[in-house]
């Protein structure tokens, strides 16, 4: 780019994601070793293989193989009928063979794409390919008694399966890479494949990110690195496309490297240039023969895939005449999903909208405040059914049914906690009638508005007269006895 076109065009930016996901088995990519490590004292999950032992042989596990060929189909790839596994080779203490079983040329998956929606609209990115490689160690830092900084080393995680998913540079700002994370971590949670959790690094995400005229050929692209969370990755996006602008603005290049996102601070710094980075040797496993997946087992396992969730969220949108947004809320997770169908099962549209309405507003609230998983609600599905009855009948008001939610014990139907919270409506004409008796006197001037035919000052006196039964009173009852009432006057 010219130095003084540099000014003029219109830039934009091109981004490209890397996921590595762990993929969820009961044992090691090469090994029998747990692979569920998170609690286990380091290194009790170990062996021959995972510790890189000379002569301890790989062996596949199946299970892994097939949880990556349910991801290529959930994300439309083709997959291919043949594929290898690859030694990459580098040195680091975490890594104690020296290199990760891996794939390079000939991955499971190829060519398929993932769909989200940004503001509203859907955008379509492509998916270059998913593979399947292994997890490494890790390392330990820290301070021993005599005041040394020392690293210890943690061989559970090794050996882990884990798959790379590595998307096409079809992404142009920091929101549409938020989206995408978000769209793929809600995927590989349907097919179950993978917990998607980004603080226990069981979903970690590298970018790359370049700015370039409209149009124009590709700019050289910068890796960043070490982001933890989502947020994180929005932030390191819009520091870096900013920062790269801003050189290009003044006329100055962008040099390919790795840069480090720094959370702290709020800034990437640069790690690695193009001169320093790693050449992987990359070159065919010797100790596991090539793989041909068969179209008999692809087949067999795109039979486990569930409804996914862009097709489940345009189903409750015409199903049950949801809006896109409650929709896309109670999509969100499977496990949420499923408790909102069974509560809805078998009534109309209104209960269906209802009961969305108190998941999405209510209970959702109740369950972020008792800091629950996002796939657990607080209320079974029984208890939500009951919920909605009770209001629907009009036992208990919209209003006294809210302060039942926070109090039900576990288990408890929300019609013995009103009952017991003594929030049921109040079924006594003579009580309701006292009521408005008593707020007629205490408000004449409304009162008086009414009779001068002042419609809307009833509802003043509604509002009142309900409040005086502690929210039990039904408001179609209290209206009939206010106007009965204010003619007897
Ligand atoms: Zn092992």
């Amino acid at each position: 780019m010219g130095r003084t076109d540099a000014r003029t065009v219109e830039l934009e930016t091109v981004i490209g994601l890397e996921v590595h996901a762990q993929v969820l088995t009961r044992s090691k990519m090469y090994c029998t070793c747990s692979a569920r490590y998170a609690d286990a004292p380091p290194n009790t999950h170990v062996c021959p293989t995972c510790c890189g032992l000379p002569g301890a042989m790989p062996v596949m596990n199946r299970a892994a193989i097939e949880s990556v060929i349910l991801t290529g189909l959930a994300l439309n790839c083709e997959i291919p009928g043949f594929c290898k596994l690859d030694r990459k080779n580098y040195v680091y203490p975490d890594l104690p063979k020296g290199y990760q079983i891996s794939q390079y040329d000939l991955p499971l998956c190829v060519d398929g794409w993932l769909e989200f929606v940004v503001d509203g609209a859907t955008v379509r990115a492509g998916i270059t390919r998913v593979h399947i490689e292994e997890d490494t160690g890790r390392l330990v830092h820290r301070t021993d008694a005599m005041g040394a900084e020392i690293s210890l080393v943690d061989l559970n995680r090794s050996g882990v399966p884990l798959m790379e998913i590595v998307g096409e540079p079809d992404l142009r700002s920091a929101d549409q890479a938020r989206e995408y994370l978000v769209a793929l971590r809600q995927s590989l949670r349907y097919i179950g494949v993978s917990t998607g959790n980004m603080e226990e690094g069981a979903f970690r995400c590298d970018a790359n990110i370049s700015v370039r005229e409209v149009g124009g050929p590709l700019g050289s692209k910068v890796e960043i690195k070490n982001m933890n969370s989502f947020r994180a990755v929005e932030r390191a996006l819009r520091y870096e496309e900013q920062r790269q602008r801003e050189v290009l603005a003044v006329g100055g290049t962008i040099p390919q490297e790795t840069r480090g996102w720094v959370e702290a601070q709020g800034i990437t710094v640069s790690q690695r240039s193009k001169e320093q980075a790693h050449d992987y040797r990359y070159f065919p496993e010797p100790d596991i023969p090539p793989m041909h997946v068969g179209a008999e087992l692809v087949e067999a396992v795109r039979g486990r895939l569930p409804e996914l969730p862009n097709a489940r969220r345009s189903r409750f949108m015409e199903d049950y005449a949801l809006s896109p947004a409650d929709s896309a809320l109670l999509t969100l997770e499977r496990e949420i999903g499923d408790v909102y169908e069974d509560v809805v099962a078998g009534g109309d549209r209104d209960r269906a909208r209802q009961a969305a309405n108190w998941i999405v507003n209510d209970v959702m609230g109740l369950q972020k405040a008792k800091g629950l998983p996002a796939d657990t609600l607080p209320l079974s599905v029984a208890q939500l059914r009951d919920l909605l009855d009770l209001v629907g009948s009009g036992a208990v008001s919209a209003r006294a049914a809210k302060e039942v939610l926070p109090e039900l014990a576990d288990g408890e139907m929300p019609r013995d906690a009103a009952a017991r919270l003594n929030l049921l409506a109040l079924e006594n004409e003579d009580e309701v009638r006292q009521a408005a008796i008593e707020t007629l006197a205490a408000y004449p001037a409304a009162a008086a508005d009414f009779r001068g035919g002042k419609q809307a000052a009833i509802g003043r006196l509604i509002g009142e007269t309900i409040k005086r039964t502690g929210g039990r009173a039904k408001p179609d009852q209290v209206r009939a006895l206010l106007i009965e009432e204010l003619g007897r006057q």
